[in-house]
């Protein structure tokens, strides 16, 4: 079953639902998911978020924020829906917890390389954002948006077209915006905390990693090390985002963020201008996303990591300029 009905019906059936998204969450992960927690507390269900990393600074601003946490699930809900997440993998540890009791798992996402690992699954790779599924999902529900949904909602919808500017921007997606503005949603907020929001310890690592900018054959990357990190206070969070700061270079068609994990691995953050296509890179690589976003994890040197994801990149800047030369 793939549907939003499919997805009403088991929670109108449910007392307790545990909601969880995937690690490294981002604004789509965390608005869905509390966007969802607070339509369902409207209907007296008792549920809660939950998420294998903390909320980045950038979303602490979203109600109910404060209340997620990282907790094994203690007591056993009748329905655990999963936000945002292609596979189990993605959702770190907290999933084992949730198989182990035994609940129903109701499976809600975008990617198109989502596994179907749920009971239920609604897989909607047409939807710019989780959270505008969830916002298609209220009326089900019988909720209409207040203030503090509108406020989640919109912050997904935002997070994950980068500010209404990815291609899959939709007509409809900025009619649901402005519905959930008019709910009481202050986009210019969203966008402030959102986006002009960085601290000063991930601008100075972000300097330290520019340093190794390299541009070759329209592929641009960076490289940050745990040194650089340590050099500037910064965490493994703060690299997150340099890969899109990367692509507004006009030259660049695709770019790389390596970011050396303090256990050693090495995290690749791609992006791609319109026409490229970066899943298919991260997947080789046992990684996912969208062909617009998407990132890996891998287990080897960083010089390995750059030259074989490097490479690959390479090749699908070059195989798109083939087939526009052919058409
Ligand atoms: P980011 O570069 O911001 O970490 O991730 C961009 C997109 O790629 C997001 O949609 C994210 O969910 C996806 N992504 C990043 N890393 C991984 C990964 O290791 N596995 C999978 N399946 N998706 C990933
Ligand atoms: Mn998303």
């Amino acid at each position: 079953m793939s549907d939003p009905k499919a997805v009403a019906e088991a929670l109108s059936r449910a007392q307790s639902v545990l909601i969880l998204s995937h690690a490294n969450p981002d604004g789509d992960a965390v608005g869905s998911a509390l966007g969802l927690m607070w339509a369902l507390r409207r209907r007296r269900v008792h549920a809660r978020v939950a998420l294998s990393d903390p909320v980045p600074p950038t979303l602490a601003f979203l109600p109910g924020a404060e209340e997620i946490d990282g907790a094994d699930v203690v007591d056993a809900p009748d329905v655990c829906v999963v936000l945002d997440s292609s596979s189990p993998n993605h959702v770190g540890d907290l999933f084992e917890h949730v198989t182990a009791c035994g609940c129903l798992i109701v499976n809600v996402d975008h990617h198109v390389t989502n596994g179907r690992f749920g009971h239920v699954n609604w897989i909607d790779p047409s939807s710019p954002a989780v959270a505008q599924m969830i916002y298609r999902l209220l009326p089900l529900l019988g909720i209409r948006p207040d203030p503090q949904i509108a406020t989640c909602l919109l912050t997904g919808f935002v997070t994950d077209t980068n500010g209404f500017s990815t291609p899959n921007t939709t007509p409809r997606l900025l009619r649901d915006a402005a519905e959930l503005m008019a709910a009481g949603a202050s986009l210019a907020e969203i966008m402030r905390q959102a986006f002009l929001n960085r601290s000063l310890t991930q601008v100075r690592l972000w300097a330290h990693a520019l340093q190794t900018l390299c541009f070759e054959e329209g592929v641009v990357w960076t490289v940050n090390t745990p040194a650089m990190r340590q050099a500037v206070g910064a965490t493994e969070r703060d690299s997150s985002d340099l890969s899109t700061f990367l692509l507004t270079i006009r030259e660049a068609h695709v770019a790389a963020s390596f970011t050396v994990l303090d256990d050693g691995r090495v995290k690749v953050s791609l992006r791609a201008k319109p026409g490229y296509n970066v899943a298919q890179v991260a997947a080789r690589f046992g990684g996912g996303g969208h062909p617009p976003a998407a990132g890996a994890t891998l287990e080897c040197s960083l010089d390995e990591a750059v030259e074989s994801v490097v490479s690959a990149l390479k090749a699908q800047v070059s195989g798109h300029t083939a087939e526009v030369k052919r058409s």
